[in-house]
């Protein structure tokens, strides 16, 4: 079978993305028996621009990139959310995701509402220079609409703490000031958060651990695959590994690779690092060697027999064709929305625990909270303190949700929408 491609990923249009979203909003708020024109407002956007970036290309010619900015809602604070450099960027997925961001700083009790924004490329194409003039092409795009109070950027996919250092300095240009609390996921030299990085895969497996003390699994007999292996599926498996769980499978975009024995994180990244792809990374304790594993598609990993499946690549990877055939007992979404809404019900009927995203992979939101207060106190926060909150606010919400989900005998994922939406329409309603 050949490898499958990025593109492959979107199972989904993006239009059905943010349709689904906006149904699955529809369904929590009868629950909620939410007012209409609270219902009204939430079902779309508070504003949603796509703006022009020309940027000057190494040959001296000038491009031209789409970017998008979409601001869900604020009742609850500044809109808050990720920026992603990907070809498959569009309005729909956008708005979609910037809506997802406006449940999950709610869940999770922080000061932020929602928001998203992307642009289209192939980041992977462009040289340093280029990246840097579309990153400051970018801000000055979306200028007057974020800071702050306003709206506070963050990475997401493809993006990283080099492109929101280029932001920050660009906004703070802008703006005449030093402004580090424009955006958050900067490099820890520069106003960022010690431990802002691994934050969303060290969140992840806060809530394996969670699972293991409440179904009682042992680490080390324990079996996971990992869909993506960027910032999120990289940290999640290597705070995984070294609790004692064994990472047997893990991909990026062109394909994955199954070790049996279980894999070594640190040696897969840097053998990936040289390669430029992960096949052929067979790696345990400090060996890689060929006769260690085999080459598998991503959708080889969704279907394979573990015991924990971990989406930490994009969304709707997991859709009501594949669901029937997932073997994990649980799935914990560390991407944004990498199950639909029909696949989850497949697999709730099955019996499969799925730890929804607004939950799962919180724990990068969270950081970005403690820097973006960090930025403006001019306090310096230790590596401790960080992981040591992060943990604190993950298992409070860990415990709602499930609490919730207990006593009303419903999914984890609608537990986690009725205290999410219930906490914005209370805020919009006072
Ligand atoms: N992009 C991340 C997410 O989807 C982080 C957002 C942020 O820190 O604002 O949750």
């Amino acid at each position: 079978m050949s490898a499958r491609r990025a593109s492959d990923y979107v199972l989904m249009s993006n239009r059905n993305f943010f349709l689904d979203s906006q149904k699955q909003l529809r369904e929590i708020a009868d629950i909620l028996k939410i007012e209409p024109e609270i219902l009204q407002e939430l079902e779309e956007p508070h504003r949603v621009i796509k703006f022009q970036i020309p940027v000057q290309m190494d040959n001296g010619k000038v491009k031209i990139f789409f970017g998008f900015r979409c601001q869900h809602n604020n009742a609850l604070g500044p809109y808050k959310g990720g920026i992603r450099f990907h070809p498959e960027v569009s309005e729909d997925e956008i708005k979609a995701l910037s809506m997802l961001m406006t449940w999950k700083c709610s869940l999770v009790d922080l000061p932020f509402g929602g928001g998203k924004g992307g642009v289209i490329v192939n980041p992977r194409k462009l040289s340093r220079g280029e990246l840097k003039r579309l990153s400051r092409g970018y801000v000055q795009g979306i200028f007057p609409l974020i800071g702050p109070e306003n709206d506070v950027p963050a990475p997401d996919v493809n993006t990283n703490a080099q492109i929101m250092a280029w932001m920050t300095e660009e906004y703070s240009k802008l703006k005449g000031k030093d402004t580090p609390a424009a955006f958050t996921g900067k490099p820890p030299e520069l106003w960022g958060l010690k431990g802002r990085e691994e934050a969303t895969g060290y969140g992840g497996v806060i809530i394996l651990k969670k699972l293991q003390q409440i179904f009682g699994f042992k680490p080390k007999e324990t079996t996971l695959a990992v869909q993506g292996f960027g910032n999120v599926g990289f940290n999640f498996t290597r705070f995984a590994a070294h609790d004692g769980y064994k990472i047997i499978a893990t991909s990026e975009r062109e394909g994955g690779i199954y070790v049996e024995k279980g894999l070594n994180p640190e040696q897969t990244l840097r053998c990936l690092a040289e390669k430029g792809r992960i096949a052929g990374c067979y790696c345990i304790g400090s060996v890689c060697d060929l006769s260690y594993g085999k080459q598998i598609t991503n959708e080889e990993l969704l279907e394979m027999e573990v015991d924990v499946l971990v989406p930490a690549a994009v969304e709707n990877v997991i859709t009501k064709e594949n669901a029937p055939k997932i073997k994990a007992k649980y799935v914990i979404e560390m991407a944004n929305s990498p199950v639909t809404a029909t696949a989850e019900a497949i697999l709730e009927k099955r019996g499969v625990k799925a730890v929804p995203d607004i939950l799962a992979n919180s724990g990068g939101v969270i950081a970005s909270y403690f820097e973006w207060l960090q930025s403006k106190q001019k306090i310096l926060w230790e590596k401790e303190k960080v992981l040591k909150e992060l943990s604190a606010t993950l298992e409070k919400s860990f415990k709602k949700v499930w609490g919730l989900s207990e006593k009303e005998k419903i999914g984890l994922r609608k537990a986690a929408y009725v205290l999410a939406i219930d906490r914005v329409a209370k805020a919009m309603r006072s």
